[in-house]
């Protein structure tokens, strides 16, 4: 069961080359290419509703700027546990969007007693969460599903300029090819202070009720590895959303 939704999912990736549409359904596909497809150009964010309703109209969307100083105390059931430590191949594509890592073996995270598998995890040129309304250099979105429910989970990584990463020089530099990696080298040594909010896919179809986990302490990457990174990809990031009535877990 697990092995055919996955399989199915795959598919519909390899069709769109969208790095968050992993419900896509492939039959959306057999009109030979003649629909329009979602950008970060002339059918960026503010269009993004015609493609999914959703992500004009839900309330519960991601992006959004975290005010540190706003947030409430963690809710401990949902402390995240990762298990992300695998040596595995993994696959490097330019999907169009973003740079997309996706690994043969894959760790996985649990939270509220439920086990999420990582997916993929890809890159955005600037970071799409805003702390206290500031942007970090670039971010890393590890996009975690739960083979039962489906849903997603998404632990994401800022970076800042630094010292460079020896996980990104590996990624940025096998583009089109696969390359063995550890998925655990993308997290700080801390990894048990971040916050945690309930939103959305960043890109259509904006789906909604996903576990995220913002990692506090960022990575480091060097201004050469991000100055390569951005000669794909500057501009996909979605602008922060409303945070309606949600709450920030911050422990
Ligand atoms: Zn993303």
């Amino acid at each position: 069961m697990k092995k055919t939704l996955l399989a199915v999912s795959t598919v519909a990736l390899a069709f769109t080359g969208c790095h968050h549409t992993l419900n896509v359904k492939p039959i959306k596909h057999t009109d030979k290419g003649h629909h329009k497809h979602w950008n970060y150009k002339e059918n960026g964010p503010a269009h993004w509703k015609e493609f999914s309703k959703t992500c004009g109209v839900g309330h519960s969307q991601s992006p959004i700027n975290i005010i540190p100083g706003k947030t409430i105390r963690m809710n401990h059931s949902y402390d995240l546990s990762m298990h992300e430590d695998v040596n595995t191949m993994a696959k490097v594509i330019d999907n169009g969007h973003s740079i997309k890592v996706t690994p043969e073996q894959t760790g996985t995270i649990s939270l509220h007693g439920e086990t999420f598998k990582l997916l993929q995890f890809h890159f955005h040129g600037k970071s799409e969460h805003t702390v206290d309304g500031k942007r970090y250099d670039m971010v890393a979105h590890m996009v975690h599903q739960n083979p039962k429910t489906k849903q997603y989970a998404v632990v994401a990584v800022f970076f800042k300029e630094g010292a460079a990463s020896p996980i990104l020089d590996t990624i940025i530099h096998n583009v089109g090819k696969s390359v063995k990696l550890d998925p655990k080298d993308l997290l700080p040594k801390n990894d048990t202070e971040y916050f945690h909010y309930v939103g959305s896919l960043t890109t259509p179809p904006c789906t909604e009720n996903v576990q995220w986990y913002l990692m506090k302490k960022p990575m480091t990457a060097s201004a050469t590895q991000i100055e390569y990174f951005r000669e794909f990809y500057v501009d996909n990031e979605r602008p922060v959303q409303e945070l309606y009535d949600r709450k920030i877990e911050s422990n």
